[in-house]
């Protein structure tokens, strides 16, 4: 693969973009975005080599699609139809089931897979592309056997290289699950830090007073709003089922505290503490 066409170069295609480079520094880097003064901030950060447009896509050997998931719909379509037929287009974005429906019947469909990397942080654009951001992270690969073989090779190449873990899923079960594991805890620091800002106006008693502990539960509220309504928008109908059992459990919490119920509350914990073993490994 030469020719490697990066259409949104934010954190994680940016991230991705710094990792096949060091690998491949033959490669050569084009960066597509919607406004130039974030090509500019990409060429100047040495994440592409040079800026690009949706034309020029004919040429790719590879493309890889990382804006948000509202337009990877919009845009998927249009891609195909502009890649070769040795073209490989591969997406990250953090829905399956909207974006693989927009190009189920798509003359192209087998140039294209279905992937999204369980690797992030709170930030966004390019400035906040960094180097091994998915070693050792898995990959959700969602309906491989409607990807070309020979593409398929090629992509898993190129995670192998980047360290990455490979997991095979339905759409419909990534979006169930992911709902759970992602969606929810988004929501949950969100909603976390509106309730501390609204109650604790003093802004210096919030920095002050805030521990390491809020600090760390409150981090994914941090995350792009640009980035984030797209997701909850698509997989709106799993994400209202996880905050349905999140606000029982909460309610159900409070109500033990109400009750003076102290025994079960610890039991609730103790439980819970199981996740200690569920997350080993995960740094
Ligand atoms: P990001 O840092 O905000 O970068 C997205 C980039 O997309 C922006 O720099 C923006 O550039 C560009 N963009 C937006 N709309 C565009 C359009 N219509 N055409 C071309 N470029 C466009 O976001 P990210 O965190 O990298 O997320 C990218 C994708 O990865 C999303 O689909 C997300 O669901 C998925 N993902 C995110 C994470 C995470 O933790 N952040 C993890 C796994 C997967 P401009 O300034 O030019 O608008």
């Amino acid at each position: 693969m030469k020719n490697l066409y990066f259409i949104g170069i934010g954190l994680i295609g940016g991230s991705l973009a710094k990792d096949i480079k060091e690998h491949n520094p033959d490669v050569v880097i084009h960066g597509i975005s919607r406004k130039d003064t974030t090509l500019e901030q990409a060429l100047s950060l040495g994440l592409i080599d040079k800026k690009a447009t949706l034309d020029d896509i004919q040429h790719a050997d590879l493309v890889v699609v990382s804006i948000p998931v509202d337009a990877t719909v919009k845009l998927l379509p249009t891609i195909l139809d502009k890649v070769s037929d040795n073209g490989l287009v591969i997406d990250a974005g953090s829905t399956k089931q909207d974006i693989c429906k927009a190009v189920e019947n798509h003359p192209k469909r087998r140039n294209f897979l279905a992937a999204h990397p369980i690797a992030g942080t709170e930030h966004s654009g390019p400035g906040a592309a960094i180097n091994g951001l998915f070693k050792g992270k898995t990959n959700i690969i969602c309906e491989v056997e409607k990807t070309a073989f020979k593409l398929q090779e090629k992509a898993l190449d190129i995670f192998k290289a980047l360290g990455m873990r490979i997991r095979y899923m339905n759409p419909q079960a990534h979006d169930k699950h992911i709902a759970y594991v992602s969606h929810l805890s988004h929501i949950s620091s969100f909603m976390l830090g509106k309730t501390v800002i609204e109650k604790e106006r003093n802004e210096r008693d919030i920095f002050d007073m805030a521990g390491s502990g809020f600090a760390s539960t409150v981090r994914l509220a941090k995350s792009s709003p640009e980035m984030w309504t797209p997701i909850f928008k698509q997989n709106k109908t799993n994400v209202i089922e996880t905050l349905e059992e999140y606000i029982n459990n909460l309610s159900q919490f409070k109500e033990l505290l109400k009750e003076d119920n102290f025994e079960a509350i610890f039991d609730e914990m103790k439980n819970t503490n199981h996740i200690k073993d569920i997350l080993k490994g995960i740094s």
